[in-house]
């Protein structure tokens, strides 16, 4: 997110989240770097950059099994939604499942077959948790800061929460979750459970409980010396 907020342009914030939150996985430092290279190479303007469709620049430009086709494949990918009116209109549907499904099948009729570039296409159809893809549906649904909050026909109360190994195992923890795999399922239920805490912004948890499974700190069990001051202990059962 820390990317898009460089930009002032709503299409420059749009470009620059989409192509984030398709290279955020693996430790944050690695795809760091990688993003910076490619915002260097987009010299201040990525709307422009993936319009013009000169991608000369990104030569060599990789991360873990993408190489620099698919990287380049990826800003050609955004260049041609964006010439067709952006990302949001791609979004249209009853629920999130649907949206998503419906904008995947869209962008997959004109993706290169390869079958690394096509990891940046998943489906809720698959099974898959859509982590990056929720992740920027994020960024551009909630206005609350660091979100962008530059959509409209979305509602953050329809958004499902970006489920990572981290985020499903202290769910998993606080009794928010039953499915065993961190797929789309385990993705929509604990989004329910928030839900009921927060029907208008079920993903307002989505930071705290990002930090507490990554930080490791909690037991997952009452601990009187940690629970007290945990940011989600009003939703843990331990933590009450
Ligand atoms: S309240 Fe305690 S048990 Fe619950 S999530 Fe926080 S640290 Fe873990």
């Amino acid at each position: 997110m820390r990317f898009a907020r460089r930009f002032s342009s709503p299409a420059d914030q749009e470009v620059a989240a989409f192509l984030a939150a398709m290279l955020a996985f693996g430790r944050v430092e690695l795809f760091g770097a990688v993003l910076e290279r490619l915002f260097a190479a987009a010299e201040g303007q990525p709307a422009a950059f993936v319009a013009r469709g000169d991608f000369r620049a990104l030569r060599g430009l990789y991360y873990r099994w993408h190489p620099t086709e698919d990287i380049v494949d990826l800003c050609g990918l955004a260049g041609q939604v964006a010439r067709a009116g952006g990302f949001e209109r791609m979004f249209l549907g009853r629920d999130t499942a649907e949206r998503l499904t419906r904008a995947i099948d869209q962008l997959r009729a004109s993706a290169p077959p390869r079958p690394s570039f096509r990891r940046f296409l998943p489906s809720p159809r698959d099974g898959s948790a859509m982590k990056r893809w929720c992740l920027f549906l994020r960024w551009m649904v909630r206005t609350e800061a660091p979100d962008l909050g530059l959509w409209q026909s979305f509602s953050p109360a329809h958004l499902v929460i970006p489920l990572d190994t981290h985020v499903f195992r202290i769910s998993r923890l606080l009794g928010l979750v039953s499915r065993a795999t961190p797929g789309w399922s385990a993705a929509v239920e604990l989004t329910a459970a928030l839900a009921k805490l927060h029907p208008a912004d079920p993903l307002r948890y989505d930071f705290a409980l990002a930090h507490l499974g990554i930080s490791g700190e909690c037991r997952g069990r009452r601990d009187e010396g940690i629970c007290p001051a945990c940011p989600v202990r009003e939703i843990c059962v331990h933590g009450r």
